[in-house]
């Protein structure tokens, strides 16, 4: 246990990302109080019954009051709205930070709607699976994961303090300009996303290979593509929508690539497609040196997908 760093704090959306802070608040005793708002009872009473939030408020206004620190942990879609209903009763002296996958969107739909008296510092943990909702949560789920915050000119006491909050839950921190961040994650999450999302599509309208040979042959790379693929709907609608210039610059260049190596194997051009899975390796291999590619702990199977 570690001294609590914030004496009150109010997730706004009780999902996978919320339940696995609130997890992790508990086991670490990283604020007194950890209080919560969902859409639904249902979810609401599922963080009280599980026990990552003590109380929990019908409205996310009601959940807000008297917080040091308020997490937006809803879809991109939904944190404007949200943004508007808890302005009023924001604590002065609050950090209000989110957990979006996308920043300059969220920075655009929240940061109006905040008093000046309130700290503003938007965060991404880079870390999630492809399920979601209050049960699917475990406190590991930020160990040795990257959480980069886009912190803009906010007071940087409030920044330091909520780098600290992430640390304290395994989590390395960075920071980041948000455009910088939604190309960096165009790159390394949204486009690979989509590309599974179309992969499981093509093999879905193939009709020359049965459902059921799919199912069973479904070696890594196809079976690494569903679990893609199954990742909840409207979070990643939402992220298309809403990092769209970074995301079809890289979908373009992608294409460019794709019919690089297209030509390579109409033409047989072998040494073209060594050299290109060389350097792919490379890339590889960086990945794992810089310790990214560990399952997280006491959670059974690779939960690094993030977002
Ligand atoms: P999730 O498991 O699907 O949970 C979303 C939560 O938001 C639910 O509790 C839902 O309540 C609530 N909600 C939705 N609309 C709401 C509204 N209008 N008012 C109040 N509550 C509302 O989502 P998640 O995976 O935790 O994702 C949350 C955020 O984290 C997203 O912005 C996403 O981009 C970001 N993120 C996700 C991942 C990932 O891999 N999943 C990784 C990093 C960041 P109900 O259950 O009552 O509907």
């Amino acid at each position: 246990m570690t001294a609590p760093i914030y004496d009150r704090v109010a997730l706004i959306g009780l999902g996978l990302i919320a339940s696995s802070m609130g997890h992790a608040m508990k086991k670490w005793g990283l604020s007194r109080t950890v209080v919560g708002h969902a859409r639904s009872a249902k979810t609401r009473d599922a963080a009280l019954e599980i026990g990552f939030c003590d109380e929990v408020f019908d409205t996310a206004a009601a959940a807000v009051a008297g917080a040091d620190l308020v997490v937006l942990a809803v879809p991109i879609g939904a944190m404007a709205e949200l943004a508007q209903e808890i302005a009023p009763a924001l604590k002065p002296g609050a950090t209000v930070s989110d957990v979006g996958s996308v920043k300059q969107a969220v920075i655009n739909a929240v940061a109006p709607h905040l008093p000046g008296s309130v700290a503003f510092v938007p965060a991404h943990p880079l870390a999630g699976t492809e399920h979601s909702g209050p049960h699917s949560g475990f406190a590991t789920l930020f160990q040795n994961r990257w959480c980069l915050l886009t912190p803009g000119t906010a007071d940087r006491a409030a920044v330091e303090k909520l780098a600290s909050f992430w640390r304290a839950m395994g989590a390395n921190v960075e920071e980041m300009e948000p455009e910088h961040h939604d190309l960096v994650l165009a790159v390394t999450s949204h486009t690979p996303h989509l590309i599974a999302y179309t992969m499981v599509g093509v093999a879905d309208h193939l009709r020359r290979v049965t459902e059921s040979e799919v199912v069973k042959y479904s070696a890594a790379g196809f079976r690494d593509f569903t679990r893609i693929a199954a990742s909840d709907p409207t979070m990643w609608r939402d992220v298309f929508l809403t990092n769209r210039e970074a995301t079809l610059d890289i979908l373009g260049r992608f294409t460019e690539e794709l019919f690089v190596l297209q030509r390579a194997i109409r033409m047989g051009d072998g040494a073209l497609l060594h050299d290109y899975f060389t350097r792919t390796r490379a890339i590889r291999r960086g990945i794992i040196e810089a310790g990214q590619d560990t399952a997280a702990p006491n959670f059974g199977r690779n939960a690094g997908e993030g977002s």
